[in-house]
């Protein structure tokens, strides 16, 4: 060759396995390319919602939270905090100690929220809650203490202030009637009321109202200052982070910083994910109390993964590629194959017990390779889940870092979630994809312990402290 190209100075290196390593490069690369789409359009519509004029038509909220500041250590005090979003309903009473930078749970009760209050109206929610939090609160003996008050309430709200913020609309499987578009504090304010005089045996202080992702990223403030993004996914997703003022088009003020709660589970709601979005996905959105809304969400939630899985099986049925193709009236009924199973199959050692037991469960006549192909097929769904999610949270930690014209930027997450917290492998798959996607951003994951309630404490605190401050 040196001597028929003289022109040209070829190096050769062999090659160590280059069609197993070369192939999943290839994939590597691909994967890549194909989140790198996402960064783009997601970034233009993090911008599209903050715009003053763009917003209205924005599929991803960009919700101003009124909390401007993170924990500067200082906090400290009593706090009632309540914690909705879930099959749960908590009411926690929480103490800030500043000396320790810690933030004790001193007693909690749990309600459940049954399906018929899920659906109901408004006002059985709210005197359901009203009726646990008094309930709460003669048990502690805090009838004399009137605490300020964190109400965490994990579903999109449009705030004007700390203590205002109107659901703009339920997700997760909420419908109560007459909520949307009522102001949380009010309607919570009037249940209090309607417990009548006698039985009116407590009175609500100041309320911070607060989205679950700002309780997680406040939870870990305390303890990590740089924590600046709060992650959640759960039975739903979402991110909140700090902000610039001065992009927050719709608040005034230029200066310092705002959290703004992305609510990125309403990502491709305009159509944009219309590329990847698959017919399994547009029959969880056909079929779920909300067509046509989060549709992001129903790509990476609890609340769906496992319904995205059944469905699949179920196609793979009909093509007598499962089964041997024969149906089972308990996989074709919705909701039978729960999220938790996929964590369950995919336990990297008991997973193939673990499949075949739950296959055996429901009914279905399963041989070796099916249960292999069923454990596929949940790994297929789980990291499309993580990979998207890493994709959302690459292009706001990228945000971040454009926002301080920084090169490098060094950030934590506080994040929560029961997907993230007990597959085996999700918090692996999803922080490898974003160190991939944002090479320049160092990202730390803090797992978030009760930070609905402890986050809410704290930003309650937060805020009396920036209110003492200003009197000062
Ligand atoms: C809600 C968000 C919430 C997320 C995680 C979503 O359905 O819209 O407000 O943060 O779930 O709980
Ligand atoms: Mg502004």
């Amino acid at each position: 060759v040196r001597l028929l190209a003289p022109d040209c100075d070829i190096t050769f290196i062999l090659s160590q396995d280059g069609s197993g390593k070369g192939a999943a490069m290839v994939t590597a690369v691909a994967q890549r390319l194909a989140l790198q789409s996402h960064l783009d359009l997601l970034m233009k519509d993090l911008i599209k919602g903050l715009g003053k004029h763009s917003h209205h038509k924005a599929a991803v909220k960009m919700l101003p939270t009124f909390v401007r500041s993170t924990p500067d250590g200082t906090e400290h005090g009593d706090f009632l905090a309540l914690d909705l979003g879930g099959t749960n309903f908590r009411v926690l009473h929480v103490r800030v100690l500043e000396e320790e930078k810690v933030v004790d749970i001193l007693g909690s009760q749990t309600c459940s929220i049954s399906q018929d209050i899920m659906l109901g109206t408004g006002e059985q929610l709210f005197d359901h809650i009203a009726a646990c939090l008094a309930d709460f609160i003669s048990s502690q003996n805090l009838k004399e203490q009137t605490l300020p008050l964190g109400f965490t309430f994990s579903f999109p709200c449009e705030q004007k202030k700390i203590d205002e913020s109107i659901l703009i609309r339920w997700t997760k499987g909420f419908n109560c009637s007459g909520v949307e578009g009522r102001d949380i504090v009010q309607l919570l304010k009037e249940a209090v009321q309607r417990r009548g005089v006698s039985e009116c045996d407590f009175t609500i202080g100041s309320v911070a109202m607060v989205n679950d992702t700002v309780g997680t990223m406040m939870s870990c403030g305390y303890r990590d200052q740089s924590c600046e993004i709060g992650l959640i996914i759960g039975t739903g997703t979402n991110a909140c982070y700090m902000e610039e003022m001065r992009n927050v088009k719709r608040v005034e003020g230029e200066d310092g910083r705002m959290c703004i709660n992305t609510e990125w589970g309403g990502f491709g709601d305009d159509g944009t994910l219309e590329n990847i979005i698959t017919d399994i996905d547009r029959t969880i959105d056909q079929t779920s109390i909300k067509p046509g809304v989060h549709i992001f969400e129903k790509m990476i939630s609890g609340m769906y993964l496992g319904e995205l899985v059944r469905l699949l099986l179920v196609k793979l049925t009909e093509q007598k590629l499962l089964f041997k193709g024969q149906r089972s009236t308990t996989l074709l009924t919705a909701g039978t194959f729960p999220t938790k199973f996929i964590s369950e199959i995919e336990e990297p050692l008991s997973g193939l017990e673990n499949a075949k037991r739950i296959l055996s469960s429901l009914n279905v006549p399963y041989d070796f390779v099916d249960a292999r192909i069923v454990r596929l097929v949940c790994d297929t769904v789980s990291s499309r889940s993580a990979r998207l999610c890493a994709a959302a949270l690459a292009t706001v930690a990228n945000r971040i870092r454009v926002n301080r014209g920084l090169k490098h930027l060094k950030t934590t997450v506080g994040v929560d979630g029961t997907v993230y917290k007990k597959h085996p492998n999700f918090s692996d798959e999803l922080q490898a994809m974003v160190r991939l996607l944002a090479p320049d951003c160092d990202v730390t994951f803090i797992l978030s312990q009760d930070g609905s309630g402890k986050g809410a404490a704290m930003v309650t605190a937060v805020a009396q402290r920036l209110a003492l401050q200003s009197h000062l």
